[in-house]
């Protein structure tokens, strides 16, 4: 007996693509930093790293522990995007010869303890506000510690994805004039996917792209989605007018209706916020969701659907289905819906 489940498909094949596309953007000079952090955006960081390692020329992550597990597969370059925290991760670090974020005092510290500049990247806050030294305090540490070692310049666009987005100037403004007071040994790092693909001439020597790679930025359509989340339907039902379906009667027929339960829930990560009408696809043609997401199944509107039965998949995003617009139409961002779904749903990587 083989158990149904949902599935997360993901087609390596599309994330080459999508790498090779953006990277023909980028000025000639620029490398390639893929940014897997978290899992690869849940795409599973090891396959990911397997079937894209001779296209790149480096990795980005958050944590130390898919940091180590990279090396085992890679020699190029991998960066700890947020730094360290604390000595044994120091000696970490440099045990698997990471490049290392500083951010703040209390990072740059521990450098300085050590005596230890190499693979630096120091972060400098333009307007974000989140993380990076104010620019006057990174030309302190310049001036004492940093003149004469190579290093990475680096910051973070708050609105990459709004070309018109004043901020962007701000930012970038505030980056070159810090720029044009270091040493020429000094490399620059700025993009992410939003800034590579609407300001390219700021790809400067490294970009940091991350979802891009996986077909979640909604701005191009030569940028496909590389995962697809299906899910089998499970039930059948005719309703009549004024028939509610679901948690809270929140969905209403207004006609007579064919609704489909979809064997995926909030506990396989699609969010409890998705609204009715938001569009999946089945048999390759567009149905509605209708009713609150549960725990464990999600109602279709399949009135529409030619020869729908039991056992047919029902698509919520793919490469025919933007992920971006799954998210757009909740308000939600591609970020979040990859990196949500649950380990109970079957991961297949297809590779190359
Ligand atoms: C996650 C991250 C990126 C990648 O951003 P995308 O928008 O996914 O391309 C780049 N830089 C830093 C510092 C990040 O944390």
């Amino acid at each position: 007996m083989t158990a149904i489940n949902s599935e997360l498909i993901i087609d390596s094949k599309l994330l080459r693509e999508n790498i090779s596309y953006i990277k023909s953007k980028l000025r000639n000079e620029s490398k390639f930093m893929a940014v897997i952090k978290s899992d690869a955006y849940g795409h599973n960081l090891e396959s990911v790293t397997k079937s894209i390692d001779d296209l790149v020329e480096g990795y980005g992550v958050v944590r130390i522990n898919e940091a180590k597990k990279i090396r085992n597969l890679s020699k190029k370059k991998i960066l700890l995007m947020q730094g360290i925290y604390s000595q044994e991760e120091f000696i970490a670090a440099k045990e698997f010869n990471l490049d290392v974020v500083v951010h703040n005092q209390d990072q740059f510290k521990i450098f300085k303890e050590n005596n230890y500049f190499k693979n630096l990247w120091l972060k400098v806050n333009t307007g974000m506000n989140r993380l990076g030294f104010e620019i006057d305090d990174f030309m302190d540490i310049y001036n004492k510690h940093l003149f004469d070692k190579k290093f990475v310049l680096m910051t973070h666009l708050a609105a990459s994805n709004d070309k018109k987005a004043i901020s962007n100037q701000e930012q970038f403004k505030a980056f070159e004039n810090l720029v044009e007071k270091m040493h020429e040994n000094v490399e620059k790092s700025i993009a992410n996917t939003g800034c590579i693909m609407n300001f390219p001439d700021k790809s400067y020597d490294w970009v940091r792209c991350g979802i891009g790679i996986y077909g979640g930025y909604f701005k191009d359509k030569e940028i496909i989605t590389a995962m697809t989340l299906r899910s089998p339907i499970v039930n059948l039902r005719k309703i009549k007018p004024r028939q509610k379906v679901g948690y809270d009667g929140r969905a209403i027929a207004t006609k007579e209706m064919l609704i489909a339960s979809v064997y995926l829930g909030y506990a396989d990560g699609l969010p409890l916020a998705i609204e009715d009408g938001t569009k999946v696809m089945i048999n390759n043609e567009i149905a509605k969701v209708f009713g609150r997401v549960s725990m464990d199944l999600t109602t279709v509107d399949v009135t529409n659907i030619k020869d729908c039965a039991v056992g047919d998949w029902c698509e919520f995003f793919s490469p025919k289905l933007p992920i971006s617009e799954i998210a757009k139409s909740n308000n939600l961002i591609s970020y979040y819906l990859m990196t949500g779904i649950k380990s109970r749903v079957k991961k297949i990587f297809q590779p190359i």
